[in-house]
């Protein structure tokens, strides 16, 4: 309930002004996003690098409506891969991209000026040596990005994409991206979805979990395992060793700012720890989501709020 509240919130231009405007969310924020510019996303990276860990960086933006601001989110991607070169960071470090920021909502031709846009990204992104991987945003969105990824993979293999195991069709779409080559990050879901397409209960978008990680570890691809939850953790070490998997043939991820000890302890242990460093200006979409996903820091927020 209260998360069906935050994620309608999420999507609310009232709520956001209100949110916004609050001088005090802005301590709050701070745990879950790395800054408003690309310079303090570097330094984020740069430290979590230094501590042995790899990097997804987000430029925030979604549900753009405007073609220039798609044009100002690639050029703010561009800028951030040769920030990223220039820090010799490009090798730790790769980054991921909502097509929803690059046009792929606009009204006409939206999904066309997304594959281009991504396009664009990617050939930066190979320029410096790294990967791109595509979010996956509500499941309205979902053929459009499996087609773009496929697109994308025909000059750039490596492009990646997630799949949210909270959706009835992610178990055949894992096992069709389960190839060679193929990088899939696998994540629970993080969008507020009817019944008639997704698992509504926890226990089920978990078990569902469990059985698209099967089909990814016992596949050809390499799986990007992104949860916090230890459970599920411990269940994607068990099956990468039942398939005989090297700890380089797949990794785990983790949002910024949630369990960093965690993220820690699983890099010591020797397997390959991404961390999800969103930074910019829009972080309203994002950061509500985050709060959904725990009603403990709803709390967290709240009293910041009171406490102004
Ligand atoms: P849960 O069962 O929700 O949580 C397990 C435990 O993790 C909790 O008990 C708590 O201890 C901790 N935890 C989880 N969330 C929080 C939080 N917000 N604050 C504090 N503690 C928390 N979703 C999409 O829909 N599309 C995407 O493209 C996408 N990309 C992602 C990329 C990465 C690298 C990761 C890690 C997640 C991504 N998500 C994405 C979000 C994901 O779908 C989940 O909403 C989120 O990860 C919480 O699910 P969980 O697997 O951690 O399990």
């Amino acid at each position: 309930m209260l998360r069906s509240v935050m994620l309608a919130a999420a999507r609310s231009g009232a709520m956001r002004r209100l949110v916004e405007a609050n001088p005090l969310t802005r301590t709050v924020v701070d745990r879950f996003v790395a800054g408003s510019e690309s310079g303090q996303a570097i330094g984020v990276t740069s430290r979590l690098a230094e501590e042995g860990l790899h990097v997804t960086l987000d430029h925030l933006g979604e549900d753009t409506t405007d073609a220039q601001q798609a044009e100002d989110t690639v050029r703010a991607y561009q800028g951030l891969l040769s920030e990223l070169h220039a820090a010799g960071l490009a090798e730790r470090a790769e980054v991921s991209v909502k097509l929803s920021a690059v046009g792929q909502q606009l009204s006409l031709d939206g999904e066309k000026i997304a594959l281009d846009n991504a396009r664009r990204i990617c050939e930066s992104a190979a320029a410096v040596g790294t990967t791109v991987t595509l979010d996956m945003e509500d499941h309205t969105t979902t053929d459009m990005t499996l087609r773009t990824l496929s697109d994308l993979r025909v000059d750039f293999p490596w492009v990646g994409a997630v799949l949210q195991a909270y959706l009835h069709r992610t178990e055949q779409d894992c096992r069709e991206l389960a190839t060679a080559g193929s990088r899939v990050r696998l994540c629970k879901g993080a969008y507020s979805e009817p019944s008639s397409v997704a698992f509504q209960d926890k226990q089920e978008v978990d078990r569902s979990y469990v059985r698209c990680m099967r089909a990814l570890m016992a596949g050809e691809g390499y799986p990007m395992i992104a949860t916090h939850d230890p459970r599920m953790i411990a269940i994607a070490t068990e099956l990468a060793d039942r398939a005989g998997r090297s700890a380089d043939s797949y990794e785990f991820q983790m949002l910024y700012g949630i369990r960093p000890a965690e993220q820690r302890r699983i890099a010591a242990a020797g397997h390959s720890l991404r961390v999800y460093v969103p930074y910019g200006e829009q972080w309203y979409g994002y950061f509500m989501r985050r709060l959904a996903e725990r009603p403990a820091n709803i709390g967290f927020f709240l009293r910041s709020l009171l406490t102004r």
